[in-house]
């Protein structure tokens, strides 16, 4: 037999959170954010759930070719744009929109040949100092772009630093508006935590990522708890090991947790090695046979070892959650000081994936 662990896509999840978005931003077209391997899902996997989005946004060219080539032929948006003047090839057969941040990329745009002229995505430094063009070099950037023919429409991009705070978007939002005086274009700047809690920065776009896959922007599973989103992953495993602890035995590496009293510990066939973080403590939540308990003792390469006291009927065999509809992605990401996106994102190719 193999291994127990196993990752589950729930594919409705998916379809559920993006009606979610819909709701929230009713006014607005939405990019699907699928980059990193759609945060872990697998891209080729779980785009056909979310079909009815106007279009995916994503990182790498590699990525936009395999969802042309699975059939996908609305918009797709390269988020960082290309990373040199020989990708505009692929840009212009594959009819990608990208962004564009840096002078470099106007010039190559400008000295391309294209079979017709394609979208961009103009972004804007927010304040984030991340990717774009200051507010005052917006203008030039945009009647460059404006001037060449292969250029067709133009949007203007920005990304926020602070979004999850209700005051953390007066400032970057000022910032965009210098950037737009007298432009006439479409706007797309609102990210999850926007998109959920910041409808006046919604405008013709949104670009959802996290949400989408049922996990908070903010980290913290209580800012989502509301809204209706229903976690996408669950990685499960099995209890494959039974140990009878003692007062004062000492568990796993470092013997960094010891039983105070006669105590019944789970060993789970799960580890860093399969993309649980190696820095969950004593007490991170995990539940065992549908019973919330927790972690005691340090995370190993291929297991980790658990509380059964709550679940005295637990035994080996018995299901594991490591996090899922139970236990949130983000109290495990919490507690080992990180956020569901890393979580996601680092879901390790030697763990067997599963749609439901
Ligand atoms: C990743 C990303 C998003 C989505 O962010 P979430 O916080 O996952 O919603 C949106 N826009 C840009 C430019 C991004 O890089």
């Amino acid at each position: 037999m193999s291994r127990p662990i196993v990752a589950t896509i729930n594919q409705q999840a998916l379809r559920h959170n993006l009606a979610v978005v819909r709701q929230a931003a009713p006014a607005s077209r939405v990019w699907s954010v699928v980059k990193a391997n759609a945060y872990g899902h697998g891209l080729a996997r779980v785009w056909q759930s979310l079909a009815t989005t106007d279009g995916f946004a994503l990182l790498n060219l590699e990525e936009a070719i395999l969802l042309r080539e699975q059939g996908w032929k609305k918009p797709i948006l390269l988020l960082e744009g290309f990373f040199q003047p020989d990708d505009l090839h692929l840009i212009d057969r594959y009819r990608l929109t990208t962004s564009v941040h840096s002078n470099w990329q106007i010039k190559a745009l400008a000295n391309a040949t294209l079979s017709a002229p394609i979208d961009i995505y103009l972004k804007v430094n927010s304040g984030m100092n991340r990717l774009g063009f200051r507010p005052e070099q917006v203008n030039a950037a945009w009647q460059k772009l404006r001037a060449l023919n292969n250029v067709a429409e133009i949007t203007l991009m920005a990304h926020f630093a602070d979004a999850e705070n209700p005051d953390g978007l007066i400032a970057p939002l000022q910032r965009i508006e210098q950037a737009a005086e007298g432009l006439t274009c479409p706007r797309s700047l609102a990210n999850s935590a926007c998109t959920l809690w910041h409808p006046e920065a919604h405008y013709d776009w949104v670009r959802p990522g996290i949400i989408l896959y049922g996990a908070s922007p903010s980290g913290d599973w209580q800012d989502i708890a509301s809204s209706g989103l229903t976690p996408a992953m669950t990685l499960s495993s099995e209890i494959i090991g039974i140990q009878q602890l003692r007062a004062g035995d000492g568990v796993g590496y470092g013997y960094r947790y010891h039983a105070t009293q006669a105590q019944r510990i789970g060993v789970v066939a799960c580890g860093y090695a399969d993309g649980y973080p190696r820095h969950a403590p004593n007490g991170t939540p995990v539940s065992v046979d549908g019973v919330m308990t927790q972690v005691v003792g340090a995370v190993s390469m291929d297991m980790i070892t658990v509380d059964l006291t709550p679940c005295p009927q637990a035994g080996i065999g018995s299901r594991v959650e490591l996090w899922g509809e139970q236990v949130k992605i983000d109290q495990v990401a919490k507690a080992a000081g990180t956020v569901g996106y890393e979580l996601m994102c680092a879901l390790a190719p030697r763990v067997p994936v599963q749609l439901s």
